[in-house]
């Protein structure tokens, strides 16, 4: 998702746009929806403070039962970027801080935007908050009723 700065004067501007999975290069078996992007703009040259607001469903394999299901997915993060060149002497450890040539006239958020996916991907999940898990003697879905072993 690439920003035509020019577009946007000082001040905040809210840019609202849906991106499919293949154009944030994101692996199409496990997001298969497209990904709704609620990005706000506050321009301050130098200053270009993003919030950027992420929401799309997911394939994943349930952390208790292993079955596949989908997944609400959520990220949200603030990006900071900077026409100029960073201080002298300061180490750029700052990963919420890119610096950008001045003058530029397209940013390109697809790197972050992905970034930003995977790392609300990462983790646990649940096919269901109340998901009953696999029995962990015959390792049957106990999702579908109940198995033999639990008669006893
Ligand atoms: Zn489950
Ligand atoms: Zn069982």
């Amino acid at each position: 998702m690439k920003i035509h700065l020019p577009t946007y004067p000082q001040g905040i501007h809210d840019i609202q746009q849906d991106l499919l999975p293949a154009e944030l290069d994101l692996d199409p078996q496990l997001f298969t929806h497209p990904i709704h992007a609620a990005i706000r703009l506050d321009r301050h040259d130098p200053y270009f403070e993003f919030r950027i607001k992420l929401e799309t469903t997911a394939n994943a394999e349930c952390d208790r039962c292993l079955s596949e299901c989908a997944v609400p997915i959520q990220a949200q993060a603030p990006m900071l970027y900077v026409a100029g060149h960073p201080p002298k002497g300061d180490t750029v450890d700052d990963e919420g801080i890119v610096y950008i040539k001045p003058g530029t006239i397209e940013l390109d958020l697809t790197a972050d935007l992905r970034d930003f996916l995977i790392l609300s991907y990462s983790g646990k999940h649940l096919c269901s908050e109340e998901c009953k898990g696999l029995c962990a003697t015959c390792g049957s879905n106990q999702n579908d009723g109940p198995c033999n072993c639990s008669n006893s």
